[in-house]
């Protein structure tokens, strides 16, 4: 499908596309050009109304056309979202690759992985299973999983596509009506994602894509008392309002928040590989990623050779347009975010760190910035301690495994970290230590659909992905059978 069929610039509401109520739009800036590439509907509180009350009818205390689909049938019809994902790949990831600025590479890759997520949740839906209690003789008690009504579900613009999957999978699998809200900066993949549900057969009254500002539509759509649960991903200072707003109408909240992940790095460890490995776990999405290791904790013999090494990895980087195949390193989001890297860049200098290489603005158009690689930054500095989100690595210098653990815990974030050592027993020692969602030993993986997860301290609260995510989304409720 050619990219112009896929886009649209209207809103996805019961199911249809339909311009902004009062007619806003808001302008959308490409990251590689820094130059307005499309309008977009804006919603604003008469579409949330609209949708409000639609998808709450659609629900109907549980007896709505969509949580009463069998849960069979509702894989079916995720099952035939992968498949239209896997259609539209190309046009989806070019959509990504210039709304958001990825590298086409890693854009296909991110399609692929929203396909592969309804895929997984198209099996899930119906395995996702009660139990039977022997707590009393004669009779039983049973548990039911039941969906648990409107969900709003709110994206942040660094991976479009992919974390609106994660949501809205799980959250149609358990047989909810879903309100997507998309950052106001990269609402088209999102909105293309809408059109794909209702043509896969998700009943239109259960499926609304509203683009605008989190602000405004946010506070809307989570105070409100039909929505029965809010999944969102951003900002740790965004979740902690949500937490508030949700407090009066004792709404589920799931939060996805910040980062500032470690990866330790031991004497002992093939310090070529971790060093290559490296450069794609802090500066993929040019550094714009949740999991990113910003903070690589490296010990002190092996310190200068990482570095050295880690700075001419990062310096082989290909750095270019979105579209071309070769590009590794794309575009920032906007002037804002990249101004913020090289703000916590002077505030490093002035603390007396060390630029190894990058922190440049190259001289074309768009938000870039060449990877930066930091030395001689202590646990203590801002540039250390906050998330930055961009690509800037702070290297630091530990002295033996406990200094590491306690260096790596030192956050006020538990997100996610890597762990490189040639030592099996320190790898289960440290990796049982380190307090992070996920952790991966000897490699830099993140997140695959299976898996559970999610942050521990300020970087989050509950689990996303694998089974974990059907709790999420549905209720359990205890039915006795009792003569009692
Ligand atoms: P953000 O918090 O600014 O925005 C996220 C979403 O929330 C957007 O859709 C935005 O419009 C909306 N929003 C803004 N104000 C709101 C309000 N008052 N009420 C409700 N919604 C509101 O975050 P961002 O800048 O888009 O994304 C970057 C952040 O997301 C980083 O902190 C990053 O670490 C985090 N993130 C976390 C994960 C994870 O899985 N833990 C994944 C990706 C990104």
């Amino acid at each position: 499908m050619p990219v112009a069929d896929l886009r649209s610039d209207e809103l996805v509401v019961a199911g249809e596309r339909r311009g902004a109520r009062d007619g806003a739009m808001t302008t959308l800036v490409a990251p590689a050009t820094g130059e307005p590439f499309a309008e977009v509907a804006r919603a604003g509180p008469a579409d949330v109304e609209v949708a409000l009350t639609c998808a709450h009818a659609a629900f109907a205390e549980g007896q709505g056309a969509w949580p009463r689909t069998s849960a069979t049938e509702r894989g079916r019809v995720l099952a035939r979202v992968s498949a239209l994902l896997r259609e539209r790949a190309e046009a989806l990831a070019e959509l990504e690759a210039t709304g958001a600025g990825h590298p086409i590479g890693d854009a296909r890759w991110e399609v692929e992985a929203a396909a592969r997520t309804f895929e997984y949740y198209a099996g899930a839906a119906n395995k996702h299973l009660g139990t039977t209690i022997p707590i009393m003789d004669p009779g039983l008690a049973i548990t039911l999983r039941e969906p648990v009504g409107v969900c709003a579900l709110i994206v942040p613009w660094n991976f479009p596509l992919l974390i609106a999957c994660w949501k809205v999978a799980p959250a149609l699998a358990c047989g909810n009506p879903i309100i997507l809200k998309p950052a106001s900066a990269t609402p088209l993949t999102a909105l293309a994602l809408g059109d794909i549900l209702v043509t896969a057969g998700v009943p239109a009254e259960a499926v609304h894509v509203l683009a605008g500002p989190g602000a405004v539509l946010g506070d809307l759509l989570v105070a409100d008392p039909r929505v029965a649960k809010v999944g969102f991903t951003g900002e740790t200072a965004t979740g902690a309002h949500i937490l508030r707003q949700s407090a009066d109408t004792i709404t589920r909240v799931s939060l996805e928040l910040g980062g500032k992940s470690a990866a330790v790095v031991f004497a002992d460890a093939d310090i070529a590989r971790a060093a290559a490995a490296t450069t794609a776990s802090v500066f993929a999405n040019a550094g714009q990623d949740c999991c990113a290791r910003s903070r690589i904790l490296v010990e002190r013999p092996a310190y200068d050779a990482f570095v050295a090494a880690f700075a001419d990895a990062t310096q082989a980087m290909v750095m270019g347009e979105p579209l071309d195949p070769a590009t590794e390193v794309g575009p920032m989001i906007s002037a804002g975010q990249r101004q913020t890297s090289l703000d916590y860049l002077a505030l490093g200098a002035a603390e007396g760190t060390r630029l190894v290489c990058g922190g440049e603005v190259p001289d074309r158009p768009g938000f870039y910035l060449s990877p930066a690689v930091v030395a001689e930054v202590d646990n203590d500095m801002r540039i250390a301690r906050e998330e930055i989100f961009g690509p800037v690595a702070a290297v630091i210098p530990f002295d033996d495994e406990a200094d590491a653990i306690r260096i790596a815990n030192d956050s006020d974030y538990g997100l996610s970290g890597s762990l490189w050592t040639g030592s099996a027993p320190r790898a289960i020692r440290v990796a049982r230590r380190l307090r992070v969602g996920t952790l991966s030993v000897n490699s830099h993986s993140s997140v695959r659909v299976e898996t559970p997860f999610g942050g521990m301290k300020r970087s989050g609260l509950g689990r996303e992905l694998g089974l974990a995510a059907m709790d999420l989304y549905s209720e359990t409720r205890t039915v006795f059978f009792s003569e009692e």
